[in-house]
């Protein structure tokens, strides 16, 4: 028998790989399409339940292949219904995935890194530093195992957000390989415009992206309208400040026709002031965007706290009364550990250790 690690991951194959491979087995052709169906539609986990296949292509299956190589080392469910679930990856790390309802449809937030280099002041998952990039097949992972909970609790799963830990566009290439993924119609089948990458402002990503056309939707963490205090929150501002991340946006608009989605988490007495509400509303006058105002689940071991809810009100209303777009998120899963990489901190002991 193989071991664990020789096998292959058949969630890293497209249709015509998986029918190349499965050529070794003497099979007729259609048993791909079976085997793509169990993986792919039907959600299989094991080769054990594909009724439809002989039991002695089962037996050599499971022998020489898996369908994903992470395991779910905890599940916590919210009094609201949210899910965090910490996976174990095939090295002995770990990352994040977060299930969210959602009435118009839930929807599962994917780690795309393991620890993240931008070192955003206000973030869990960046505490760690970065680790290393999950391949295109450990995102989708994170997909099909939500997938399976949600069936199993009745619901649907209908949109993915690329924001757990990690920069999407820091692990370009995995990440558009997953997109890929997401997209072809003998894998998830999925329309892209149930994605939403979110990205700290890798400006010449952005541009990159923007040239590819994808009918992706883009969201920014922004958090600041002013460079200082974007470039304290956020060190990528540094190097990207606003203005070029602002006209990247404005350039992925233009080319994709799609708004983009601003971010912003209200940090109290840090950016949820008049005058912040007043820079961010001049930043974005007359733009095509979105603005998401987002209230912080704290992070123990870090100096935020969220912006009183009458605060929140105020900052919305205003921007609203200057024309922009705007929506408040509610607040999920405030019960279980919080914020995105606080899951994989508490169980982890020290977060260095990764
Ligand atoms: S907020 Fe996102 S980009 Fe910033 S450190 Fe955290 S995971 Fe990385």
């Amino acid at each position: 028998m193989c071991s664990a690690l020789a096998r292959i991951n058949l969630l890293a194959l497209n249709a015509d790989e998986v029918k190349g491979f499965l050529t070794r087995f003497g099979e007729p052709a259609f048993r791909a399409n079976q085997l793509l169906d169990w993986i792919w539609r039907k959600n299989a986990a094991t080769f054990a339940e594909m009724s439809n296949l002989p039991l002695a292509l089962r037996r050599q299956l499971a022998e020489v292949a898996v369908i994903g190589t992470m395991k779910l080392l905890r599940a916590q469910e919210s009094k609201d219904g949210t899910i965090k679930l910490l996976f174990a990856l095939q090295d002995g790390h770990t990352v994040e995935t977060v299930i969210l309802p959602y009435e118009i449809g839930d929807s599962v937030c994917l780690s795309t890194q393991v620890g993240c280099k931008m070192g955003c002041a206000f973030c869990a998952s960046g505490m760690p530093g970065f680790i290393r990039n999950l391949a295109q097949e450990e995102i989708m992972e994170q997909v099909l195992a939500a997938r399976r909970i949600e069936q199993a609790r009745g619901r649907r799963l209908k949109n993915m957000v690329l924001m757990g830990s990690g920069e999407p566009l820091d692990n370009w290439d995995e990440v558009l390989a997953f997109l890929e993924a997401v997209n072809d119609s003998q894998r998830l089948g999925m329309s892209l415009r149930h994605v939403t990458l979110s990205t700290a402002g890798l400006v010449p990503k952005i541009l990159e992206l923007a040239q590819k056309k994808l009918p992706l939707n883009l969201a920014i963490s922004l958090h600041a309208a002013d460079n200082d205090l974007r470039s304290r929150l956020l060190p990528v501002n540094k190097k990207y400040p606003l203005k070029e991340l602002v006209a990247a946006c404005d350039q992925y608009t233009a080319l994709t026709g799609r708004r983009v989605t601003y971010e912003y988490i209200l940090l109290d007495r840090i950016n949820d002031r008049p005058e912040d509400a007043r820079r961010l509303a001049e930043l974005l006058r007359g733009k095509l965007c979105h603005v998401n105002l987002i209230p912080l689940n704290p992070v123990a071991e870090l100096p935020y706290r969220p912006s009183p809810p009458e605060r929140v009100k105020t900052f919305a209303a205003f921007l609203g009364e200057a024309g922009l777009n705007v929506t408040v998120r509610r607040r999920l899963g405030s019960d279980i550990a919080a914020a995105c990489g606080q899951l994989r901190n508490l169980f982890c002991g020290d977060p260095n250790e990764g």
